[in-house]
């Protein structure tokens, strides 16, 4: 008997032993591993898993050989379990309460949540028009869209809100004399949830000197998430967004709205980008814009 005759034979005995309730367990643990994945990729923890990993295949590894090592490493394992508990505490609280609400959980298995375009696109208007007047009267903002990776941390810094997203209340908080103008705004899924937040400073050593903590706070951003920042210079009034670790600076407005429209609202396109066709990136936009008479920078 060939190696495949003998999977395939394996297979169909396990599948005609399976019992109902078997079906049952597989559906509950593939939900689990389902849930930890999304929580492992909304709170970018894909290193701490990693580092997780690593230490439970070395105290596998040295069970039974390494007698001192793997003394060590099990008591870390016992104090880890604890402690990730405590990192992730507001993680935990939160998937349990969503299974706690949702009704059916089995039904949303594998339904993506879902985004309201129309709010979205009111955000982005808004944010624009702010942008501009913010740009004329040379008001610094720092402005972050969140995508999948979630900012808890970063909110937590500043001063929590839930508000739509309107021009006058982006360049309320903005204002130089307003008390929450200092630091960034986080927009969720169209809302205003906080200002006043701390971002994280870009480590990169090559960005240009002319650039200050704004924009070094806005590309750091964006190098440890996925979230599409956007600046208004209180120097030059220059509007720059920063993505994935890359700022396109001194943007026209309708620039700043294609862009912002591209990165954070599902594109029809995207069915193209399955098929194989390449979707009309930012990067596609910035060349015309260069063209048009814009710079861009790193
Ligand atoms: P601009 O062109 O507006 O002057 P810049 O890049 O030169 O920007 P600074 O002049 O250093 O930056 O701007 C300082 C402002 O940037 C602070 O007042 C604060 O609002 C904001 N800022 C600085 N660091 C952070 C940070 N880590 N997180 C959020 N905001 C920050
Ligand atoms: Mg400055």
């Amino acid at each position: 008997m060939d190696v495949l005759t003998i999977v395939t034979q394996r297979v169909s005995n396990f599948v005609l032993s399976l019992q109902p309730w078997d079906v049952l367990d597989i559906l509950v643990i593939a939900y689990l591993v389902y849930r930890l994945l999304l929580l492992v990729r909304r709170t970018n923890s894909s290193r701490l898993i990693k580092g997780v990993l690593v230490v439970i295949i070395a105290l596998w590894l040295s069970s039974g050989r390494l007698r001192a090592l793997n003394f060590l490493l099990s008591h870390i394992v016992e104090w880890g379990v604890v402690a990730l508990i405590i990192l992730f505490q507001p993680e935990i609280r939160r998937v349990l309460e969503q299974v706690g609400s949702s009704q059916l959980p089995f039904l949303q298995l594998f339904s993506k949540p879902q985004v309201d375009r129309q709010t979205i696109e009111q955000a982005i208007s808004q944010t624009v028009s702010a942008c501009g007047d913010m740009s004329k009267s040379r008001t610094g903002a720092l402005i972050v869209f969140e995508r999948h990776i979630q900012l808890d941390e970063v909110l937590r810094s500043g001063t929590k809100l839930d508000a739509e997203v309107s021009s006058e209340l982006l360049k309320n908080i903005f204002f130089v004399k307003a008390p929450m103008h200092d630091g960034a705004v986080i927009i969720r899924e169209g809302r205003v949830l906080g200002a006043g937040c701390m971002l994280p400073l870009s480590r990169n050593v090559n960005l240009s000197r002319d650039l200050g903590m704004r924009h070094r706070a806005g590309i750091g951003m964006s190098e440890n998430s996925d979230a599409v920042v956007v600046l208004v210079s209180e120097e030059t009034g220059s509007i720059s967004v920063a993505v994935g670790g890359m700022l396109k600076r001194h943007l026209m407005t309708e620039t700043l709205e294609q862009l912002l429209r591209n990165e954070l609202l599902p594109q029809p396109e995207e069915d193209d980008e399955k098929n194989g066709k390449k979707r009309k990136g930012w990067k596609a936009l910035l060349a015309k814009e260069k063209k048009d008479g814009g710079k861009e920078d790193e």
